[in-house]
């Protein structure tokens, strides 16, 4: 059999040191780089895991030479050469005490000009290299962060094979499993006019997995979700699934901090402290403003209402008649660092944002004065209760929010909170702050529409005390529900399942899904749970936001190999893309041109 010529490696670009001088090795890889000083040439040949110098001189064959001249930045070469000690050694680079003297080359093919430039701090505009990932992908960083998220991946395989979980692959052409978000559809060419949906997530699947008789189920899951794309947001992207039988909250929960216990410390070398707090989600929004606190500083939130009953500040007292709420936050020790321009942005953008109406501000001068546009509202003594909520000392910036929904004071502090500490440099990357969240609310009101929705999905079980207020009060019912926090951000959640058909018809009735409705849609599960299921739970982690996070990236972007844009395409392959109309025959669809 004819073969292409290739110089079989025995060495990757970055494993030679000042061991291997005398070795004749073989290297592959792209030209970084080539430089010709006259009598030298010296080419950085680069792979994945590094580079090496190669130095072609005067005892390199002329033939050798002539095809080193004709390097260009990125060619793909195969190189056969002797490892020697450098003369001038690089520290930077783990290679860097040696060079490999080359005696023979080959070249695999040549490279047009790149139009980015592969190394880490190009900054070039991201559409650029979304456009050109295969070159992007050749940066280190790249190529690292592939790499970290395989060993991720690796260990939750090894961890949840060690813990008795079975991994099993659900359909990825299924009846759509709501999870909040639009479904993405694909036609069904043999059933004229008939759709199936790609999952949302596996949900509904593992939840029969149980009913199987699987007990404990994982899987690394692509899941797909039509949404508007909000910054750090995929129309595709991965979890890691599980789900387990005959458990409580505590079993799951605990199975879990040892998964977190061993991939921080065996991919981070950062020892966690287990068990994790649990905070319930009224403590995280009422101290935090936020269901997924960022712990890594203080700034707590406080009510203002019984300090400020009867103020003689109308916009105050009339929220606090309505049954809203007054709450603030002191940025404490840190009035200095933000202008009166900067308190105008905060309040615009929580005026846009999430609705509020304003923000008002005290800020306590050096000696203990106040220094506010309200002050004028409130007796001494008012004033001296609203400083004693917060604790408050010279130079503390004290930011108040008030609304007849108390939803928009928690958006709109928690929001300042976190960003205010941003802006102060408190948001340190290596600092890792893990909690548990549980017990959300089973429901949330649209404030616009005014209708109930789930708020993680609707086969999430109520907590058992709580189940009387569906008929009654269903806002107030809790569920048993964790998701778990990193620094402010959501890495998972899951929860504790119903498993009785009754009770979740019971679900569907409330959140105004009709008995025909909830038996089209959802009727093998209905039916399933007639069969004898298990009591069961679970949870799903977000990998790309994982490992986003592990590896302190800025966005899941970097994560992701072939990620699509803010616009949900493609810009590499250029998807989505119109379809051929024998295609759109074939699958029985006819478009209309908007
Ligand atoms: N299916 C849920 C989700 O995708 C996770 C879970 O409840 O297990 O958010």
């Amino acid at each position: 059999m004819k073969q292409e010529k290739l110089i079989k490696r025995t060495n990757m670009c970055g494993d030679l040191r000042i061991t291997d001088v005398g070795k004749e090795v073989r290297l592959n890889g792209w030209v970084q780089r080539r430089r010709n000083l006259g009598t030298l040439i010296f080419v950085d040949l680069r792979d994945k895991t590094g580079i090496t110098q190669i130095v072609f001189d005067e005892k390199t064959p002329a033939d050798v030479i002539a095809k080193a001249d004709s390097l260009r930045s990125e060619y793909t070469i195969g190189v056969v050469g002797k490892v020697r000690e450098r003369e001038s050694k690089n520290p930077d680079l783990p290679t860097g005490a040696i060079e490999v003297e080359a005696s023979d080359l080959l070249i695999y093919s040549k490279a047009e000009t790149p139009p980015i430039y592969i190394k880490d701090d190009d900054n070039v505009d991201e559409n650029l290299r979304l456009k050109y990932r295969f070159l992007d992908l050749r940066k280190p960083h790249m190529q690292r962060n592939l790499a970290f998220r395989s060993k991720v991946t690796t260990l939750a395989r090894n961890f949840f094979a060690e813990e008795g979980f079975t991994e099993v692959e659900t359909p990825m052409l299924i009846k759509p499993t709501p999870e909040g978000a639009r479904d993405y559809l694909v036609p069904s060419r043999v059933n004229p006019g008939k759709f199936y949906a790609l999952p949302q997530s596996p949900q509904l699947f593992k939840q029969l997995l149980m009913v199987g008789g699987t007990d404990r189920y994982f899987q690394i899951a692509k899941c797909f979700r039509d949404e508007d794309l909000r910054a750090d947001r995929q129309p595709e992207f991965t979890q890691i699934d599980f789900e387990m039988s005959f458990v409580d909250e505590d079993d799951i929960l605990s199975v879990q901090e040892r998964f977190l216990k061993r991939l921080f410390k065996e991919l981070k070398g950062v020892d966690i402290e287990i068990p994790l707090r649990r905070m319930p989600w009224v403590e995280a929004m009422e101290r935090f403003g936020s269901d997924k606190p960022d712990l890594r500083f203080g700034f707590e939130l406080k009510k203002l209402n019984d300090a400020l009953k009867g103020c003689d500040f109308a916009v105050f007292r009339d929220v606090i008649e309505a049954g809203g709420d007054v709450r603030g936050v002191n940025i404490n020790g840190y009035s200095d660092k933000f202008s009166r321009k900067d308190i105008d942005k905060m309040t615009d953008h929580i005026k846009k944002s999430f609705g509020a109406k304003g923000l008002a501000w005290i800020r306590v001068e050096e000696g203990g004065a106040v220094n506010s546009p309200i002050a004028k509202f409130f007796t001494e003594d008012q004033m001296a209760k609203i400083l004693a909520v917060f604790d408050a000392k010279p130079n503390d910036l004290i930011l108040i929010v008030s609304d007849k929904v108390p939803q928009i004071v928690f958006n709109s502090l928690g929001f300042l909170r976190r960003d205010l500490a941003g802006k102060l440099g408190l948001l340190d990357p290596n600092r890792f702050e893990l909690l548990w969240v549980v017990e959300f609310p089973l429901f949330e009101k649209d404030l616009e529409t005014g209708e109930l929705s789930a708020m993680h999905h609707p086969f999430t079980c109520p907590v058992l005390d709580d189940v009387p207020l569906l008929d009654t009060d269903p806002l107030k019912v809790m569920s048993r529900t964790y998701d778990i926090v990193l620094n402010g951000v959501e890495m998972g959640g899951g929860g504790i399942r119903i498993h009785d058909s009754e009770l979740q018809a019971k679900m569907f009735q409330v959140l105004g899904i009709s008995d025909e409705d909830a038996q089209r849609k959802f009727g093998f599960l209905l039916e399933a749970f007639r069969y004898g299921a298990p009591p069961h739970g679970g949870m799903a982690y977000g990998l790309d936001r994982m490992v986003m996070l592990l590896l302190g990236e800025e966005s899941i972007r970097e994560v992701i190999a072939f990620p699509k844009n803010q616009a949900a395409q493609c810009l590499m392959s250029d998807a989505p893309s119109f379809a051929d109309a024998s295609a759109l025959q074939e699958l029985h669809i006819t478009t209309v041109e908007e």
